[in-house]
């Protein structure tokens, strides 16, 4: 895998970093992590850990505890390989159960998905732009 942490202030080059990434690596579900510091944007991809990388995705809570101690987490992400960009049950589920929104990206209808819970603390401003670019 190459270069998994991406930094820029211009937001849609953070979407072309995990589109790039999703279709590069079609195989199995990406997963990783949006968020910002000051005035730039992190994309940062982590391992999938799920036994069932084809179909679910599943990050190590350390990695996600190391994101959110350098970054200010925005959204959790992942990419759907052989489904539209329509979240499953099981995202919108988790979504709402971790208060955090969640940014998709379909490889099949290269097109990106917000889904944002009824609780959470992001920035809305923040929120607006990523809803922006979809
Ligand atoms: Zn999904």
């Amino acid at each position: 895998m190459d270069k998994v942490l991406k930094i820029d202030h211009n937001l849609s080059e953070i979407f072309k970093y995990f589109k790039d990434h999703s279709d590069r690596y079609f195989n199995t579900e990406c997963c990783g992590f949006l968020g910002f510091k000051e005035d730039q944007f992190i994309a940062q991809m982590a391992e999938n850990r799920s036994p069932e990388p084809q179909s679910f995705f599943c990050v190590d809570p350390v990695d996600y505890l190391k994101f959110c101690h350098d970054y200010t987490m925005i959204a959790i992400f992942h990419s759907h390989i052989n489904t539209n960009a329509v979240f499953s049950e099981s995202d919108k589920f988790a979504s709402e159960a971790i208060c955090l929104p969640y940014l998709m990206y379909s490889v099949q209808e290269n097109k990106f998905s917000l889904y944002i819970p009824e609780n959470h603390e992001i920035d809305v401003s923040i929120l607006e732009k990523v809803q922006g670019l979809l």
